[in-house]
């Protein structure tokens, strides 16, 4: 059996029907932008490998960083135990975070970092005396991970609500709020939608921990940008109300929307943060839960005393290696001339598809560009173009969409964009 043919038969592959994988490529290297097939074709990786690889694959700062790691210490547990690279990363993580983000918590996928930040607010609430406050509200069009509790906050339509309906946590859904990053903002809460919050808040705050999204950029739940203004206003409710404030900046961190973090664009610090995917510059996962002394602190003066948590591999210091280079990539390049670079051209070569049947919307923030369509996208379609159109997207629901590494240069996103502008014409 060839190598393709075991595949099909025998592994799992992300949100695939076994019975009918689609095309498949088989990749055997993976540098700066480009992934080689094993016949040799090659595509740009528009995707980053899903937000991860911000500084290109193979970056050679991260895997030299790896493998001087690698010859020291793969990994220890983290428990009684503490180490070199743990240390630096959380020094450099405290300096780049704004000032009141200083107690992390390492684990090894976004998933698991939204299962702590959650854990973290009810353990909080139950410190103070709330212990009522199980539940969690959110927007409408997110998306936060494919673990039990974090698929409860997901988006009950886009999300696997419909199927696991009963197996999930009954959360509080708010609407997605309606004025959208380039719209004029207003303080009229029944057109900025935050009457419903407010609302919410009043009416059943003793049984709400924290509200939980994912700020400014909402991604695999409809890759969605709202206006900044709005997380201001909500998070001055929530503090009212003693609703703790977690931001999930798993594909946000690390510059993907123009800014280093997307809560700087609304200049609101949380309460929790959680960082993953391009924390390590897409070499090996890695995931961080961030928060203040002071949610720290009350857990810890708590009746339990310890937060419930502990990964098998956390801190793991092959990855907090790799971490540490990543981060030592963004700031020995200008990846904010690099961002805002590759936002303008994007949204001057992806006009074209404004005007084109089955296209919803066009819009581009920082090096996030979407074609909105009207119906649903098979990915397969896309991933047969792809080694014709030497790009290599993944559409998903109905958005055709592209976050390219950082370093791509004008030639490549060229490339990129045309692509998705054929996909669009191949469809119609
Ligand atoms: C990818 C993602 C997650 C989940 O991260 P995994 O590493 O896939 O578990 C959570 N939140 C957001 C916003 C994401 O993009």
């Amino acid at each position: 059996m060839n190598s393709l043919d075991f595949d099909a038969r025998h592994l799992w592959h992300p949100y695939t029907n076994v019975l009918d994988p689609g095309p498949m490529h088989l990749i055997t290297d993976a540098e700066g932008v480009w992934l080689t097939r094993e016949d040799g074709t090659r595509m740009i990786d528009a995707m980053s490998s899903w937000w991860c690889a911000a500084h290109g694959h193979r970056n050679p700062a991260i895997t030299n960083a790896m493998q001087a790691q690698l010859q020291r210490m793969p990994h220890v547990m983290f428990g009684g135990l503490t180490h070199q690279p743990a240390i630096d990363l959380g020094r450099k993580l405290v300096e780049l975070l704004p000032t009141g983000l200083d107690r992390i918590f390492y684990s090894d996928s976004g998933s698991v970092a939204i299962e702590v930040a959650l854990k973290m607010a009810v353990q909080y609430q139950m410190a103070l005396g709330n212990t009522g406050r199980t539940q969690f509200a959110t927007i409408r069009g997110g998306y936060h991970g494919d673990t039990w509790k974090a698929m409860s906050v997901c988006d009950p339509v886009n999300g696997m609500h419909g199927l696991f309906s009963g197996a999930l946590s009954i959360q509080h859904f708010l609407p997605c709020p309606p004025i959208s990053f380039d719209q004029e903002w207003t303080d009229d809460t029944t057109l900025n939608g935050l009457d419903a919050l407010e609302e919410l808040l009043e009416t059943k705050s003793d049984q709400i921990a924290a509200l939980i999204l994912e700020p400014v950029v909402q991604g695999a739940g409809g890759m969605y940008f709202y206006h900044p203004k709005w997380l201001q206003r909500a998070q001055k409710m929530c503090k009212a109300h003693d609703v703790l404030v977690i931001f999930d900046e798993i594909a946000t961190g690390f510059g993907r929307t123009g800014e280093l973090f997307a809560m700087h664009h609304a200049a609101v610090v949380p309460d929790i943060v959680c960082l993953g995917k391009a924390l390590t510059g897409g070499h090996i996962t890695l995931a961080a839960t961030i928060t203040s002394e002071n949610v720290a602190r009350r857990i810890g003066e708590s009746e339990a005393g310890v937060l419930m948590h502990g990964p098998t591999y956390m801190a793991n210091p092959l990855a907090c290696a790799a971490a540490i280079a990543s981060l030592g990539q963004l700031s020995a390049r200008d990846w904010r001339t690099e961002v805002h670079a590759i936002a303008d051209q994007m949204k001057h070569e992806l006009a074209p598809a404004r005007g084109l049947p089955g296209v919803a919307d066009v819009r581009v923030l920082g090096a996030i560009g979407v074609i909105e369509m009207e119906q649903w996208v098979d990915p397969s379609i896309a991933h047969a173009l792809a080694p014709d159109t030497g790009v290599w997207l993944r559409p998903f629901a109905r958005n055709i969409y592209c976050m390219p590494p950082y370093i791509i240069t004008p030639e490549e996103l060229s490339r990129v964009t045309s692509a998705m502008v054929s996909l669009v014409r191949s469809m119609s």
